[in-house]
């Protein structure tokens, strides 16, 4: 067999970034692989990707797994077929990169040698984004620590229109004009959230389904939603899986806070969620997301303000006019679900509900691999053991103790630093987050 079709599904956590795609023994056999080979992966783009055996429980199931990363540049989401197979490579002798718009890069000296040796080995066709993990990289938006790779765009290869592969002799450079047009949102992907896999697959059916395709609901005759309500504690991924879910879906992302939305003056509020709601009609695909819901929409009994009665009839009008459904979803979130206005849980208003409860042992550690993604870690960290003792932590409650301990390694070294001058590369290579750090970070 010269090819064959896979469906795609999410990588593990750990697989994050790497450039990578799990394949079972039997596609092993049938395209004649060995891991470590390369293959092209062709969904609506082409790339191409470095072949892993995948773990038993997928065997035999036609899967593949690769990251969002992987999936950008193939042009695929998670449950659609690609065609998989061995890759002509050929060494790169040169490569261009430059960063999306709104990511910031540090340009120091041996920029190139950084890139050069994260993309070591690594497969590339041009145009395909590839996640820089390192320090010397930080996006302007978003979390600074946690491991968010920062991506960039191989605007330039040669040879051209081939997969080629850096390596020592490769010459990369960065090109410090941002390209346009790559929304940094659209970097969320679904290895971003850990745990929450049957909330995922919910989101999935009930947004991503619609948006990519119509045509299945429109024949079988049913409605897509128009509003989903996300409900669970504060910081438990609500706006994390908003964010995945229109990155998968190629939609734009359009983020209304609750409280700040109650303007001072006359009309103004109603205003500016019209406008919301026309720039995402204008602009579909969209995601429309309402943090703190409760807070515009409060039930009735407990609404003394004028403004909260004219804010929820407006949105209750926009939703009700919403025509394109499936086009524009929109998401509300709230910590508890009992405090909306029942008003806007009528059945073509907000009619889906979907719980987003506290991580378990398995969800914590997921969350823990994430944050920890591109971090230096001493071999004494285990994190089994501190998804053990994290029980009733939330994400942002991982993401927290994982920064802090970053922070603790981090004073722990200060005093052997000399803050005058350039930092080595010897000493910075040093530095690790090590199992006490941890140990001292949860302790507070
Ligand atoms: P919510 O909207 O439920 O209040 P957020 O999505 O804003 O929570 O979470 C805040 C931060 O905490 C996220 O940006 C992320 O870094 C981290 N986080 C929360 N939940 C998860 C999760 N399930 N997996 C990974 N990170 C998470």
């Amino acid at each position: 067999m010269d090819e064959v079709q896979l469906k795609i599904e999410k990588a593990h956590p750990s697989d994050f970034g790497r450039g990578i795609i799990r394949l079972d023994p039997n596609t092993l056999l049938n395209l004649q692989l060995s891991p470590g080979d390369i293959v092209e992966i062709k969904g609506k783009k082409r790339t191409a990707a470095k072949v892993w055996r995948a773990d038993r429980q997928d065997w035999g199931q036609g899967l593949a797994r690769i990251d969002g990363f992987i999936r950008q540049n193939a042009g695929v989401s998670i449950g659609e077929k690609v065609t998989i197979k061995k890759a002509n490579v050929v060494p790169a002798e040169k490569v261009v990169l430059a960063p999306p718009e709104g990511v910031v890069i540090e340009f120091g000296e041996n920029t190139s040698e950084v890139i050069k040796h994260n993309l070591q080995k690594r497969p590339l066709v041009m145009g395909d984004v590839v996640p820089i993990i390192s320090s010397m990289t930080q996006p302007m938006t978003g979390p600074m620590a946690g491991g968010q790779a920062v991506p960039l765009i191989a605007v330039e290869t040669d040879p051209m229109d081939m997969v080629v592969i850096i390596t020592e002799t490769t010459e990369v450079e960065l090109r410090q004009k941002p390209v346009r047009g790559y929304d940094t949102a659209r970097g969320i992907t679904y290895e971003d959230i850990g745990g929450l896999g049957d909330e995922i697959q919910r989101v999935r059916e009930m947004i991503e389904l619609p948006m990519k395709h119509p045509e299945l609901f429109q024949r079988l005759n049913i409605d897509p939603p128009k509003g989903v309500i996300l409900y669970g504690p504060p910081g438990t991924g609500k706006t994390l899986i908003a964010k995945a879910v229109a990155g998968e879906a190629g939609a734009n992302f359009l983020y209304i806070a609750g409280p700040e939305i109650m303007g001072k003056y006359y009309g103004e509020s109603e205003e500016r969620i019209r406008n919301i709601f026309e720039d995402a009609t204008a602009d579909a695909p969209s995601i429309i997301f309402i943090d703190e819901i409760d807070s515009i929409a409060p039930k009735r009994e407990n609404v003394t303000g004028e403004v909260e009665r004219r804010v929820v009839a407006q949105l209750l009008t926009m939703l009700d006019g919403m025509e394109e459904r499936g086009q524009v979803i929109v998401i509300g979130a709230t910590n508890r679900l009992d405090a909306i206005d029942p008003a806007l849980r009528r059945p073509g208003r907000f009619d889906r509900e979907i719980e987003i409860g506290v991580p378990d042992l398995s969800g914590r550690l997921e969350i823990l691999q994430i944050h920890t993604r591109g971090m230096p870690l001493d071999e004494d960290v285990d994190l089994d053991e501190l998804a053990g003792n994290t029980q009733g932590f939330v994400g942002a409650d991982m993401l927290a103790l994982v920064q802090e301990s970053a922070m603790k390694s981090l004073r722990r070294c200060l005093p052997d630093l000399d803050l005058d001058e350039e930092i080595p590369p010897e000493t910075l290579e040093k530095i690790n987050v090590s199992a006490l750090d941890f140990e001292n970070a949860l302790k507070e």
